[in-house]
């Protein structure tokens, strides 16, 4: 069996190998039964790196990311290395990834099972069946822009300084990621700024529309201003299908409409760089969630973000819909069955381990083939 497909697995730390270990199941079950082969690598990332290599991600593990199609991480960091200066933290490792591979569109979808309306703050009514895909521009903006920092005037007082800049070619580049998502989805944008006070506002406003008037005629667009998107995703989060925004709108918007899904162990996420020649784009899947310390190594970690996050690798960096399909509707179909690990246990439901929930998802995927 031809394995083109390379993946490379970083489980990390915490809870990481854990949850990653029922993504090594699937692998295994979907190589068996739907021969469908990766040629999957794994390295060290974080605080397991920090301890066997004294770095966060060496370079041997950076070059083999930057030779496979995709990168799936678990999570990194714990109280373990929390004392070490912020430029050897585990976060680091992450971060450097992030920054070689030129992530610069995070995608986070929110979306709301059924089995699990009641986990919602919001009402069921309001966030039943919600479904919104949130892409957050990843490497510019506030966080990255220039000048910055703090500096003491000459009256005594000090200054701290961070700059809101954008390129036509970022904006445009993050809106096409929108623009072709949603033609997979509801054929629905809208862009989040603040376009009413901030002149770079203006300029992703224009910039997301003409991208939108000249390459994607078929998607309808809307815009909106960054604080009544925060409205909006409480009031009437049905509303929207994609929703592109900037770095630090996109911070803040995309965890508050991740919590009106209610459970920080279902969440999946993605986040792509620049297409090369053969339209083949950069990719790092993850869940959410960090490391859990708290519940590392008891077998309490719920799997369903990291198999979800896979779910989204075989969708976006292997165009494979359908298997992609069948893993979700397998995460569905087992807590419509009543499977719950703790973090999403309700009253007269089945609590299992890791273990448990990674096997019964692949029961499901094999009824789901028949
Ligand atoms: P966390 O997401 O690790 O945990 C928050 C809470 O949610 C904890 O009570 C945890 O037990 C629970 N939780 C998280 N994921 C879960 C899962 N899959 N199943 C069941 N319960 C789950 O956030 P934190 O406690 O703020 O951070 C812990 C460590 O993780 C820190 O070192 C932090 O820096 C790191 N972190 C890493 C990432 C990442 O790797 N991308 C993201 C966030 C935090």
């Amino acid at each position: 069996m031809a394995a083109n497909r390379k993946l490379l697995m970083l489980p990390g730390d915490g809870i990481g190998p854990e949850v990653m270990g029922e993504v090594r199941n699937v692998i295994d079950w979907l190589a068996a039964k739907r021969t469908v082969a990766f040629d999957v690598s794994e390295g060290l990332v974080g605080g397991s790196a920090i301890d066997k290599h004294g770095v966060p991600l060496t370079d041997n593990t950076m070059a083999d990311a930057m030779g496979v199609d995709a990168v799936l991480l678990g999570a990194v960091g714990g109280p373990k290395w929390d004392s070490l200066p912020f430029a050897q933290k585990p976060e680091r490792g992450l971060l450097r990834l992030r920054k070689e591979m030129e992530l610069f569109a995070n995608l986070r979808p929110a979306l709301v099972f059924d089995a699990l309306v009641e986990a919602s703050t919001l009402k069921p009514e309001i966030v039943k069946g919600l479904d919104i895909m949130i892409i957050r521009e990843l490497t510019g903006g506030m966080y990255f822009g220039t000048p910055r920092g703090v500096e003491t005037l000459p009256n005594g007082e000090r200054k701290g300084v961070n700059t809101h800049v954008y390129t036509t070619s970022e904006i445009q580049r993050v809106a096409r990621v929108a623009f072709d998502l949603a033609r997979k989805r509801g054929n629905k944008v809208c862009s989040a700024e603040k376009a009413n006070v901030m002149e770079a506002g203006v300029l992703w406003r224009e910039e997301v529309q003409k991208i939108r008037d000249q390459e994607y005629k078929d998607v309808e667009l809307s815009h909106m201003y960054a604080d009544n998107m925060a409205m909006q995703l409480v009031r009437n989060p049905r509303q929207f299908d994609v929703i592109v925004t900037d770095n630090l709108f996109g911070d803040m918007l995309s965890d508050e409409a991740a919590m009106l899904t209610g459970s920080l162990g279902m969440l999946p996420s993605a986040s792509l760089g620049a297409p090369d020649k053969q339209g083949h784009r950069k990719a790092l899947y993850e869940p959410v969630h960090g490391s859990a310390p708290d519940i590392a190594g008891k077998g309490l970690a719920n799997p369903l973000a990291t198999l979800l996050s896979f779910a989204m690798m075989l969708r976006y960096s292997f165009d494979q819909d359908a298997e992609a399909s069948m893993v979700e509707k397998a995460c569905t179909n087992v807590l419509d069955a009543g499977y719950r690990t703790a973090d999403i246990m309700q009253p007269g439901k089945k609590k299992v381990s890791t273990q448990e929930m990674g096997e019964a998802v692949r029961k499901e995927l094999a009824k789901l083939v028949g």
